[in-house]
C-alpha cells in the first residue's frame, strides 16, 4: 500500500478536518516513529505532548497487556480498584484533592467548568485568556481565546477574554457574577507563552478575595511536561482546580480534574458523569505512567535534557542567526525565529528525520519525550540546525 493510495482512501470516508495529512506512521518505539516506507523519524512532537514516556513504553504496554486480560471496562455504577488507586495517587501529588475521570482535555475542561457553577450556585460568567487554547466542544471552546477557533460556532456568552500576563485586565472583568477563571500556565497551541509568576500569584489572591474559582489548564503542560508533574509547581501557586489529560495515560485516551476537597465536593452525586471515565484499562496505564514519571531523578534528567537543548538552539541562534526567543519550560518549548519561516523549518526537519510543528508563521513547539537521551536530543538539535540554515537561505 502507498502513502498516496492511503490518502485517497482517506479522503473518501474520513471527514475533512484534518486536511492531507503529511505521514503514515505504522509503528513507534521509544523517541523514534517509522512511516509506511519504513523511514524512521525522530518523534519530538510526542503525538501532540501525549506520548511523553515514548512510543509503546515497555512499562506501559506491559500494564495495558495485563489489564486488558483482567477487565477491560466496568460502568461507573461499580467501583473498579485500578480507579481508585489513581484517583489516590493523583490526590496525593496535587494535595489532598478529589479526582473526576473522563476520556480527553476538552471533557477536563468541561467538567472543571461545571464544576465553577456548582461551587458559585447563581454565577455563570468565567474569564480566559486570549490566545488560550482549552478545546473544541461548545463550553471549551467557547473558553478558548482565539477566535479562529470559535467561529462559527456561536456560543455560550458569558466569558471575558483578557490578555495573559495582564492582572489589571482579569480585576477588570471580574465581577459578582464571576465563576471562574480559567488559564494555562503555559499556553500550549497558542505558542508557547507562559504565564508569569506574578500573574499567577496575583490571580491566587484575586480568587482568595472574590471566591472566583482559579481553574488551570494543564492538559498540554501537566503530567511532566515541563519536568515538574504540574507545571504549577514552578510557580509555587496552586489552583482549584487542575485539568489534565494528553499524556495522563502514555497515549491511552484519558482526562482528569482534581480540585481541592471542599471545593471538588460541589459537583454532587448526578451533577456530573461519563460513560469510559477512568476505566480499568485507562487507570493502569496512568498508573503506570506515573510510576515512571515518579521514578526518583526521572524528571530531573529530563529536565537537564531540556536545558541542553536549549543551549544547543541558544548556540546556534548566535551562530546563525535567525532566533528571536526560546520561551517555555522542561521539554515544552516553543522558538521564535525571526522570519516567517517555521512551516518550512518544520518540513525541513520532517524531510531530515526529525517531527515538530510549526504554530503560525513564526514559532516552532517541541514537545519532546521525556525520555530522550542526550545523544538523540543532540542529533535532533543537529537536524533543525541544518533545518534552519536551509530556511533562511
Ligand atoms: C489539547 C488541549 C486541550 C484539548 O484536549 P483534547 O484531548 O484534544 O480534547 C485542552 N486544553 C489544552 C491546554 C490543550 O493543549
Amino acid at each position: 500500500m502507498s502513502c498516496d493510495e492511503i490518502v485517497k482512501r482517506d479522503q473518501h470516508v474520513v471527514m475533512p478536518t484534518y486536511g492531507q495529512r503529511q505521514l503514515v506512521l505504522v509503528r513507534g518505539e521509544g523517541v523514534r516513529v517509522w512511516d509506511l516506507d519504513g523511514k524512521c523519524y525522530l518523534d519530538f512532537l510526542s503525538g501532540l505532548g501525549v506520548n511523553s514516556l515514548g512510543h509503546c513504553h515497555p512499562k506501559v504496554v506491559e500494564a495495558i497487556r495485563k489489564q486488558a486480560g483482567i477487565l477491560i471496562h466496568v460502568s461507573n455504577l461499580y467501583y473498579n480498584t485500578p480507579q481508585i488507586e489513581l484517583a489516590e495517587r493523583l490526590s496525593l501529588l496535587f494535595g489532598d484533592g478529589l479526582c473526576f475521570f473522563c476520556n480527553s482535555g476538552t471533557e477536563a475542561v468541561e467538567g472543571a467548568i461545571k464544576l465553577a457553577m456548582k461551587i458559585r450556585e447563581g454565577r455563570s460568567g468565567f474569564v480566559s485568556m486570549l490566545n488560550s487554547f482549552h478545546g473544541r466542544t461548545a463550553g471549551a471552546l467557547t473558553a478558548t481565546g482565539q477566535e479562529k477557533y470559535r467561529q462559527g460556532f456561536g456560543l455560550l456568552s458569558n466569558f471575558s477574554y483578557v490578555p495573559l500576563n495582564d492582572l489589571d485586565a482579569v480585576r477588570d472583568v471580574v465581577n459578582d457574577q464571576t465563576a471562574g477563571v480559567i488559564v494555562e500556565p503555559i499556553q500550549g497551541e497558542g505558542g508557547v507563552y507562559p504565564a508569569t509568576q506574578d500573574f499567577l500569584r496575583g490571580l491566587r489572591t484575586l480568587a482568595d478575595q472574590t471566591g472566583v474559582v482559579l481553574i488551570f489548564d494543564e492538559v498540554q503542560c501537566g503530567m511532566g511536561r515541563t519536568c515538574k508533574l504540574f507545571c504549577f509547581e514552578h510557580y509555587g501557586v496552586k489552583p482549584d482546580v487542575v485539568c489534565l489529560a494528553k499524556a495522563l495515560a502514555g497515549g491511552f485516551p484519558m482526562g482528569a480534574f482534581i480540585a481541592t476537597r471542599d471545593k471538588g465536593a460541589c459537583l454532587t452525586r448526578g451533577a456530573h458523569a461519563s460513560t469510559f471515565g477512568g476505566t480499568p484499562l485507562a487507570c493502569a496505564a496512568s498508573l503506570a505512567c506515573l510510576d515512571v514519571l515518579c521514578a526518583e531523578g526521572f524528571l530531573d534528567r529530563a529536565a537537564r535534557v531540556g536545558e541542553r537543548i536549549v543551549s544547543r538552539i541558544t548556540g546556534f541562534g548566535k551562530a546563525h542567526g535567525g532566533i528571536r526567543e526560546i520561551r517555555g519550560k522542561g521539554l515544552m518549548l516553543g522558538v521564535e525565529l525571526e522570519k516567517p519561516v517555521a512551516q518550512k523549518v518544520a518540513i525541513e526537519c520532517r524531510e531530515r528525520g526529525l517531527l515538530l510543528n510549526a504554530i503560525g508563521d513564526h514559532t516552532v513547539r517541541l514537545l519532546p519525550p521525556l525520555v530522550l537521551s542526550e545523544e538523540a536530543a543532540d542529533e535532533g538539535c543537529d537536524i533543525m540546525e541544518s533545518a534552519l540554515l536551509d530556511a533562511l537561505q
